[in-house]
């Protein structure tokens, strides 16, 4: 029953000798960091969901509009001229990560990844109630197929299926606004084939990954759980068992053994099937599932717990415990540069983007003593409401002219594009000079500024024709 395999270090317990998938079936554990955890999971789970549902400044809360290239966090809205500020928010998520994990290991990996929280809150909660406790699984798995198992195999993979296609549709609506993915729902596949068929594949991965590949994702796939090593030093704060305190392992009644009654919970609640008596391994997320095993253990024999437990290497080698050293304050340097460069970024961002473009052709154009430059000027309002803009040019010498550059207002989210005309009389133009385009976006008064050059002939040529 459970856990037959002896999980060891050589070997994944998930992967049979000849390559097979060798299928787990944790069992169920309760304590005080499952129910936080759980807590944690479905607190997260209602985030997930809630985000496209919440309006913040006319717009759900996160909607990355591809279509419209608009993004919208928080109330923020970004063009995709602004998604350089993407990088600053990926280094920032990226050193965050590092940061984490410097001080606690993989807490990211057992209390909030989203690959976790759906597998561990959702998908083995359905198994669970369809197919029973890790034994009765287990039964299940290894009995021949009766009309009992079919139907349970059906309902059990029907109600995955649901939950995948649940998600794939939360996840669209990210990305299409849940008015317009109601509106695509209302209507035949026909009619948006590219988005049925990003539903249609986001379901059968979501499917595959939580029905099937389950943890092989975590051991085998992911990036961060390789780097993890590099990240962390002994004194990261991990999931870690007190060798000097369990071993030698026996039974209570024996007088010379130490804690570890060799019950072999904390190998049978893992999800990834590791013994974490062997100390830290790849496999290892972070769940703390092995921590409530033990400590439920430790209260039957009354003895204390923490047998396993968050605690850094040298605090399980009972040498000195250090949270802050080199990396840790390396890191936060690099996060606190981020998060300033990346606060100051977003502080500068205006509520319109404003741009000149030369026309295409020649850059200039000479005759009956006037030197012309023709513009584009392009304007994009992020404004959920009319807004208005007025222009103001600087920088020209005497005698020079401006036209069709006209104030106009915008409707909600709209772009416009002029063109205007610079010209300078050439008794005046004296080389090459740049002007200043300033708009003033109503009502707010924020100034858009941007620059360009006056091209003309050279001076020289202009005074010996
Ligand atoms: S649960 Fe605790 S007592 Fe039981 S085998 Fe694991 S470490 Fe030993
Ligand atoms: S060893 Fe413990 S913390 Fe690590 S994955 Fe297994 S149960 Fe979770």
């Amino acid at each position: 029953m459970l856990t037959s395999k002896q999980p060891n270090l050589e070997s994944l317990t998930s992967i049979n000798a000849d390559g097979s998938r060798y299928f787990l079936h944790p069992a169920d554990v309760r304590g005080r960091f499952t129910l936080f955890r759980r807590l944690f999971g479905v607190l997260l789970l209602a985030i997930y969901v809630l985000l496209p549902w919440i309006p913040i400044g006319g717009h759900p809360a996160v909607f990355l509009d591809l279509a419209s290239r608009r993004f919208h966090f928080f109330g923020l809205t970004f063009l995709a001229q602004d998604l350089w500020i993407g990088f600053f928010l990926l280094t920032g998520l990226g050193f965050s990560l590092f940061y984490v994990t410097a001080l606690f290991g993989r807490l990211w990996c057992g209390w909030a990844c989203p690959y976790t929280v759906f597998l561990e809150h959702l998908y083995r909660r359905i198994e669970r109630i369809v197919d029973g406790d890790s034994t009765a699984r287990r039964r299940l798995a290894d009995a021949s197929w009766t009309s009992a198992k079919v139907v349970r195999r059906i309902v059990k993979h029907g109600l995955y299926i649901l939950v995948s296609l649940l998600i794939a549709h939360v996840f669209l609506s990210y990305f299409v606004s849940l008015t317009r993915l109601y509106e695509f729902m209302k209507q035949s596949p026909r009619h948006h084939v590219g988005v049925f068929g990003v539903m249609l594949f986001l379901t059968g991965c979501l499917y595959f990954s939580f029905a099937w590949f389950r943890e092989q994702f975590c051991i085998i796939l992911c990036p961060y759980g390789r780097i993890q090593s590099a990240l962390t030093d002994d004194d990261t704060v991990i999931i870690g068992y007190d060798r000097n305190r369990g071993e030698p392992r026996g039974k209570k009644s024996d007088p010379d053994a130490g804690d570890c009654i060799a019950c072999s919970r904390c190998v049978h609640v893992c999800p990834t099937g590791i013994d974490i008596r062997n100390g830290l391994q790849l496999e290892c997320i972070g769940c703390a599932g092995c921590i409530d095993a033990c400590d439920e253990v430790m209260d039957k024999v009354g003895r204390p717990r923490g047998l396993i437990r968050y605690d850094s290497l040298n605090g399980l080698e009972q040498k000195r415990r250090r949270i802050w050293r080199p990396r840790v304050a390396l890191y936060t340097g690099l996060l606190a540069l981020g998060a300033t460069v990346m606060g100051l970024f977003l502080s500068g961002l205006h509520s319109a983007t404003m741009e000149i473009v030369r026309m295409p052709g020649q850059p200039y154009y000479f005759a009956e003593n006037l030197i012309r430059n023709q513009y584009r000027v392009h304007l994009v309002t992020k404004r959920h409401e009319e807004t208005s803009f007025t222009f103001e040019v600087a920088g020209l010498p005497e005698g020079a002219i401006v036209t069709g550059l006209d104030d106009l207002v915008l409707t909600a989210e709209k772009e416009s594009v002029q063109t205007f005309i610079v010209q300078v009389p050439a008794a005046h133009f004296k080389g090459t000079f740049s002007i200043e385009l300033t708009s003033t976006v109503g009502p707010s008064g924020e100034k858009l500024v941007d620059r360009i050059d006056f091209l003309g002939p050279s001076p020289y040529l202009l005074s010996n024709p």
